[in-house]
């Protein structure tokens, strides 16, 4: 735990009890803060009692000796509209913030140069901080990951000289951290998301952009500039006089990281410095996962991590699960759960990584359903639906992909196995990439992830990996 000592005998809100709330509270309390906290349900006020909170409604408390709201992160600051607890800390001129800016003021009081990665982006967050985190452990760092991913922040250990804290940053926890100033601040992507919380995309592009324009004046921003937000963002941060390193998938740079095929391209003013191969690597298939290795890439090189390292690192990173995870080989045939996939847009990533698919998909349809993915459909040999999606998607698919209505996600491995293994094919990959939620059969995507593996373990003759756990 990271005791807050910031707020030492001061009075502070907390609303919000989830996980990261609750580990808030708990740090504030062990630095001597008095706190009070709240949350509407009544599971989470209980639990919190009983780990010794003081838990209060805080419309009933005296607001005039509250020093600051501390939000979790779920719960709206701006929209679709300010929440109550919101709107009475503003009231009171009291200000709103979050566990990230309680991180960032106790690293400031008490180990100023301690190094602090801070990974934001639409997609790939999880990704990019699970992969420089593994660099940096291999090559002999003392690491605490968390935020975003894992383990609540100010659940880690302290920052202190030496060690290096590696944050996944939502949108919603950077509003909240105005003091934000990482070591290493990465961008890796804007694209539209979450606008039922932010609004507007510039709005949402704003809040990411202040983790980029906080990073501290000897640090370094990773901005991807494959979209206009992100490349703006990088151009004002340049004009700003920050040191910045640019990424992109789609065009050679003369400064920064860039692809080639299956290898990253590392430039400086003209001069090729250094070329990562990422050729094998099970775990960083697709241009998606390049843009997520280059950001690693940079970030170790700021934290001073040798080039050969980083590679050597990248070869051997397990991967996150459920997101293009391998789970093992039957022969030839090779078995991934891309679970996560929850919309199209996803799973086209995947099909893209993948040849001679034989492709598991179905669930809670979203909008939309798998039409975008009809430019992809040449790679899939043979679909097997499953969940309410199933009907939709036979109709989708028409005579131009072989599929059959399983229902089940047993039924449907089974047969995406038998036509695999008949199919001769040197490659085959079943690949289960629903582009659908999975609430009609599952709790949650990654319980239905988990069936895959456990079912996939349990074929006879099945060589199955051991799974990343993070
Ligand atoms: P996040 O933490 O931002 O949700 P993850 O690393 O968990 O991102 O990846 C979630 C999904 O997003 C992946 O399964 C993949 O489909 C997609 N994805 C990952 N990295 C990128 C990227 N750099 N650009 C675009 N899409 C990505």
């Amino acid at each position: 735990m990271i005791p807050v000592t910031v707020l030492k005998d001061q009075t502070v809100a907390l609303f919000g009890l989830g996980g990261s709330g609750l580990a808030t509270a708990e740090a504030l309390q062990a630095g001597g803060a008095h706190v009070v906290a709240y949350d509407d349900s009544e599971r989470a006020r209980l639990k919190a009692a009983e780990a010794g909170i003081t838990v209060q409604d805080l419309r009933e408390m005296d607001w005039s000796s509250v020093q600051a709201l501390i939000l979790a992160p779920g719960v709206p600051l701006t929209h679709p509209e300010p929440h109550w607890s919101v709107r009475l800390a503003q009231a009171h001129g009291v200000e709103i913030i979050g566990d990230i800016e309680l991180f960032c003021r106790q690293r400031t009081a008490t180990a100023r140069r301690a190094p602090f990665v801070a990974i934001t982006g639409t997609n790939g967050k999880s990704t990019t901080t699970a992969l420089i985190s593994h660099i940096l452990r291999v090559a002999g760092r003392d690491v605490q990951m968390g935020g975003n991913i894992g383990t609540a922040l100010l659940s880690l250990a302290p920052p202190k000289a030496g060690r290096v804290h590696v944050v996944e940053c939502s949108s919603y926890q950077i509003d909240l951290a105005p003091g934000l100033d990482p070591t290493v601040g990465v961008m890796l992507n804007i694209t539209p998301d979450h606008l039922d919380r932010h609004g507007t995309l510039e709005h949402y592009a704003a809040v990411k952009e202040r983790l980029v324009r906080g990073v501290e004046s000897d640090g370094t921003a990773v901005i991807g500039v494959d979209d206009d937000f992100s490349a703006a963002m990088a151009d004002r941060a340049e004009q700003a006089g920050q040191y910045v390193v640019r990424l992109s998938m789609r065009r050679p740079l003369a400064d920064g990281i860039w692809r080639e095929g299956e290898t990253l391209v590392v430039s400086e003013g003209g001069a090729e410095r250094f070329r990562l191969n990422l050729a094998g690597i099970g775990a960083l298939r697709g241009v998606h996962n390049a843009q997520n290795a280059a950001a690693a890439y940079a970030t170790a090189r700021a934290l001073g991590v040798a080039p050969e390292i980083i590679a050597a690192a990248m070869t051997r990173f397990p991967g996150l699960a459920h997101r293009m995870e391998e789970v093992g080989h039957k022969g030839p045939v090779l078995f991934i759960n891309d679970s996560k996939a929850t919309n199209a847009d996803a799973t086209e990533r995947a099909l893209l990584s993948f040849e001679d698919i034989f492709w598991i998909a179905g669930g809670k349809p979203k909008a939309g359903g798998i039409a975008p993915l009809a430019p992809f459909f040449s790679r899939v040999r043979k679909a097997y639906l499953i969940g309410d999606a199933a009907q939709d998607f036979a109709a989708t698919l028409g005579g131009a992909v072989p599929h059959e209505q399983n229902g089940t996600l047993d039924a449907a491995l089974a047969s995406a196995l038998k036509d695999a293994e008949a199919s001769g094919l040197s490659h085959p990959v079943v690949l289960l990439s629903p582009a659908c939620a999975s609430f009609d059969q599952f709790a949650n995507f990654e319980v239905r992830g988990d069936a895959f593996c456990d079912l996939v373990k349990q074929i006879p003759g099945v060589n199955a990996r051991e799974r990343a756990r993070h």
